[in-house]
């Protein structure tokens, strides 16, 4: 059965001290008020907190996932973190391909399959993101775009590979904007894409994989876009950093 999902990602936020506080108080307001999500719930703190966020969900069915790894496992790339490192502190899960590591990092899809590959090496889940930049969707281009980002990178994976990745579908212009994309323009982007998954690799694999809407997601519009048939949930920033928000937009 496809998985409904949701995903903070917090980006450069929260200290050691918020991101525990956050995750602790999440943990409890969710067991004892018993908060009825029926969803695959996932926070992506930052690095150097992985790991203390992780001992905490541990036995819960909430999951951790980090943001980024490089394209090695080791050796001298000062400053960078691997698969190697993550998967030695548990953790599952990273982000790869998201807009701003493509432009503020210079990750195009060639490092982007590399990074695929050395995920899938150590067993890592992946949540691949795509979309199209505001001018690509004024010239009509949205659709070749995403589909050229994932031709060059998850289509070179096996369909057995493939049953290691959410897709996020996250139109740059709705990024941190304010900006979402209406419920139809995201339902007929994800149509899409399970269409391509289709054509790749048949019936079982486009039903079942999981394709997520990112862009100024919030507890008023979550609601109708998650509502629609393509849309399997969400990868949220900024509205999941606000703890009452984050608890609404798990409920929508
Ligand atoms: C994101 O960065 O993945 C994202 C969707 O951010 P926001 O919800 O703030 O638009």
């Amino acid at each position: 059965m496809r998985r409904k999902v949701i995903i903070a990602n917090w980006k450069m936020n929260y200290d050691f001290h918020e991101t525990t506080y956050f995750i602790r108080n999440f943990l409890r307001i969710v067991f004892e008020k018993k908060i009825n999500h029926k969803k695959e719930i996932i926070i992506a703190p930052s690095f150097p907190f992985l790991h203390i966020s992780n001992q905490i969900l541990q036995g819960t069915t909430l999951n951790i996932a980090a943001q980024n790894i490089h394209q090695k496992n080791k050796g001298s790339y000062t400053g960078e973190i691997s698969a190697y490192m993550l998967k030695s502190i548990g953790i599952q899960k990273v982000i790869l391909g998201h807009s701003e590591r493509r432009e503020f990092f210079l990750e195009k899809n060639n490092i982007l399959l590399e990074k695929i590959k050395i995920a899938l090496k150590y067993g890592l889940n992946i949540i691949f993101c795509v979309g199209e930049s505001d001018l690509e969707r004024s010239n009509n281009k949205q659709f070749k775009i995403v589909q050229n980002q994932l031709t060059e990178t998850v289509f070179h994976c096996t369909s057995d590979e493939i049953k290691s990745f959410y897709i996020a579908y996250e139109p740059i212009w709705a990024i941190g904007t304010g900006k979402t994309a209406t419920s139809e323009q995201a339902q007929t982007m994800h149509k899409f894409i399970r269409s391509l998954f289709l054509e790749k690799y048949g019936k079982n694999i486009s039903n079942e994989i999981s394709i997520l809407y990112g862009g100024s997601i919030n507890d008023i519009n979550a609601k109708n876009l998650f509502y629609q048939k393509d849309i399997d949930g969400g990868l949220v920033g900024n509205s999941s950093l606000n703890l009452e928000k984050f608890l609404k937009i798990i409920q929508s």
